[in-house]
């Protein structure tokens, strides 16, 4: 390691994260203004303070790594792989290619932003200077403050001030080229596998990973979706939302790329303003998300509203494995399970579902949903899986409150009325009609016999009674008030 001034021609590192693009990214794109060459490098780092990404997001993380190295060789950088601690290999680096600089877009989560600040401490100490970019949140956490300088805890008056303070910024075209530094040796992507074999369970995944695959997915819901967007996004049988998730939480294109082209469209009057809004208004939710995660980290492990940690959650693995394999005996729920488990994303409506029955239907503690969301989930996300996860359990900041409990049949009659998702998902039931496709227990027993459908045999019978589990979960709940009370 040098502490000496670096030459005049030193390369600039530029460490990817979740900000695997090459357009509209601050860290690149300063880099490459310095005129000097480039080293990019992604590092692998299964330790430390930062939680290990989960395997469907791994799989995702393998091919966007596949396209961003593509990219950048194209273009004269080819991409470093590197394996392990962040902080060891990144001085190796430096040690290798004498570069004076790294530029990184920040990650704002507590483990990785502990851990970067570590790190830039470090370098700096030994002369190199370590430069962090906001690249994947509209506003940088701690710029979207209340009139009194603390940070916001509702969404509405969040969205309004972020849309107040927040600038877009300039369009950063990719570099034509970038000048990079040949014979490094980097690690072979495939040595990582990242990417399941035997046996292959994601052989059903979608998208495309990639930066052009999210433009070319976010082009074609701004060209298509969008413009219905308010009224069919609830409907998990329709393809109705943009599913960028993946796309935005990999860095694949910037958010304020998505905010640009849906008010260009609204602006050209393809899509009405309001659907524009609509769709700007769930991005912000991803910041609120981050933002809250960054300004009260202990949000991670515990309730955001500290009540709620003396919720009396209950033991229960079997139920637990019963929801895991969409095998609950609730069609909409079960649906929504194996759509994960097949897919590595479903729906946000059948999220809220499915995450309402395991913490208060079966009353098991949200953190429990968090964890399998984070192994089973492409687009798992540390700000929206624990901020959307205490929503649905109460205990988040502008949460839904703990006493609205989903009701998972009427859920489906409502969102899946003509049954098409959970057809799709629940293939046994495919001949049962609508009537009683969300509730099969309530069919005669001729009708389940003309669907071919033996309950309890080819299909569960429900794993519990909802009307009773509300009134347990509502009587918890009564437990916590109480114990509140007293301690007032
Ligand atoms: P669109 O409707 O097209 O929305 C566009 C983008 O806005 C999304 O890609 C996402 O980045 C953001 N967004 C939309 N809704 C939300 C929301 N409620 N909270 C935060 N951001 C939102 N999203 C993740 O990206 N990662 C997660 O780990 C995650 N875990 C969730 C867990 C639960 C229990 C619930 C209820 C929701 C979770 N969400 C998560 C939020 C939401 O379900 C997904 O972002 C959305 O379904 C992705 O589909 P889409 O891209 O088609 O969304």
């Amino acid at each position: 390691m040098t502490t000496e001034t670096p030459a005049r021609d030193a390369p600039v590192i530029v460490w990817f994260r979740r900000d695997l693009r090459l357009a509209d990214n601050p860290a690149l794109g300063h880099a490459r203004a310095t005129g000097r060459p480039v080293v990019p490098v992604y590092i692998h780092d299964e330790g430390g303070l930062v939680r290990r990404a989960g395997a469907a997001s791994l799989w995702w993380l393998d091919g966007s790594l596949r396209a961003l190295a593509a990219d950048l060789a194209g273009r004269g950088a080819p991409l470093i792989l590197r394996r392990g601690d962040s902080e060891a290999e990144l001085r190796r680096l430096i040690a290798e290619t004498g570069a004076g600089t790294v530029f990184l877009n920040r990650l704002f989560e507590p483990g990785a932003w502990t851990r970067d600040a570590d790190i830039a401490h470090g370098l700096k100490v030994e002369g190199v200077d370590c430069r962090g970019f906001n690249g994947t949140l509209l506003a940088r956490p701690g710029s979207v403050l209340t009139g009194s300088g603390g940070p916001y805890k509702v969404f509405t008056p969040f969205l309004k001030a972020l849309l107040a303070v927040a600038e877009p910024p300039p369009p950063m075209p990719a570099p034509a080229t970038i000048p990079g530094v040949q014979g490094l040796s980097s690690d072979i992507l495939d040595d990582w596998s990242l990417r399941p074999t035997r046996p292959d369970w994601a052989v059903g995944f979608g998208g495309t990973p990639g930066e052009a695959g999210a433009d070319a997915a976010l082009a074609a819901f701004v060209a298509d979706g969008l413009k219905t967007y308010s009224r069919d996004r609830d409907f998990p049988a329709t393809s109705a939302t943009s599913q960028m998730s993946p796309h935005l939480h990999f860095g694949e294109l910037s958010p304020w790329r998505a905010v640009d082209m849906a008010r260009a469209a609204a602006a050209a009057g393809q899509v009405p303003g309001t659907e524009a809004d609509k769709f700007v208004a769930q991005l912000a939710w991803r910041d609120f998300s981050a933002h809250l995660l960054h300004q009260f980290p202990a949000m991670a492990e515990r309730a955001f509203r500290p009540d709620y940690d003396a919720m009396p959650w209950r033991d229960d693995p079997a139920g637990l494995a019963a929801w895991q394999a969409g095998r609950t005996g609730f069609p909409v729920v079960d649906a929504g399970m194996r759509q994960l488990w097949a897919t590595g994303w479903m729906h946000n409506r059948v999220r809220m579902i499915v995450g309402s029955f395991l913490v208060k239907d079966l009353l098991i503690d949200w953190r429990t949903g968090e964890r399998w969301f984070w192994k089973t989930l492409v687009d798992a996300d540390p700000g929206n899986n624990i901020q959307n996860w205490q929503w649905i359990a109460g205990s988040g900041a502008d949460a839904a409150p703990y006493f609205r409990v989903f009701n998972p049949v009427t859920q489906g009659e409502k969102f899946d009325a003509d049954g098409r998702y959970v057809r799709t998902w629940v293939p046994e039931l495919e001949r049962l009609p609508d009537r009683w496709l969300h509730a099969p227990w309530t069919a005669p027993p001729e009708v389940l016999r003309q669907a071919g459908v033996r309950l309890g045999h080819d299909y569960p019978r429900p794993i519990v009674d909802h009307a009773e589990a509300r009134l347990r979960a509502l009587e918890a709940l009564r437990s916590v008030n109480q114990a509140r009370a007293t301690a007032d």
